[in-house]
């Protein structure tokens, strides 16, 4: 029995605050706004698991409108989440992503990424795919405004 789920997650860019994706603080001269860390590529993860169950997505499990999200660390969210897909008796197989950023370069961070991820998780580092491009000057992500992340998960029942 296997379930399949994807997500989107979309963060502008502003000064003031850190860039945190995957799990993992870049240093850049800006950071992602957002209620939480602003972790786009685990809030693109976490929507993938989610709906591979039909459980809606990040914003109605964790409102933006509670103050307890309020600065949140997306790790620890995550975790809730991984924790939720156990209860209901499935396991990840596969987790496969995109993040779409111009600037800065994400390369040198994903091995980190893919370690963080896969620790919280528990998957081994062949089970877990993290990519980037930049947007080729074009549109918000291309300019620079923003930066965006997909994810695929495969879920299976234990
Ligand atoms: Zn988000």
């Amino acid at each position: 029995m296997y379930r399949i789920g994807t997500g989107y997650d979309i963060h502008r860019l502003t000064e003031g605050r850190e860039l945190i994706i995957g799990g993992v603080k870049i240093p850049y001269e800006k950071g992602l706004d957002g209620h939480s860390d602003a972790d786009v590529l685990i809030h693109a993860i976490i929507d993938a698991m989610l709906g591979a169950l039909a459980l809606s997505d990040i914003g109605t499990i964790f409102p933006d409108t509670d103050p307890k999200f309020k600065g949140a660390d997306s790790k620890v969210l995550l975790k809730n989440v991984a924790e939720l897909i156990q209860a209901k008796g499935y396991e990840i197989v596969n987790l496969d992503s995109n993040i779409i950023a111009q600037k800065p370069k994400m390369m040198p961070y994903i091995p980190e990424m893919k370690r963080v991820l896969g620790g919280i998780l528990h998957l081994d580092e062949g089970d877990v795919s993290v990519k980037a491009k930049t947007n080729e000057k074009m549109d918000a992500v291309g300019e620079g405004l923003a930066i965006e992340a997909f994810a695929s998960v495969l879920l299976k029942k234990v």
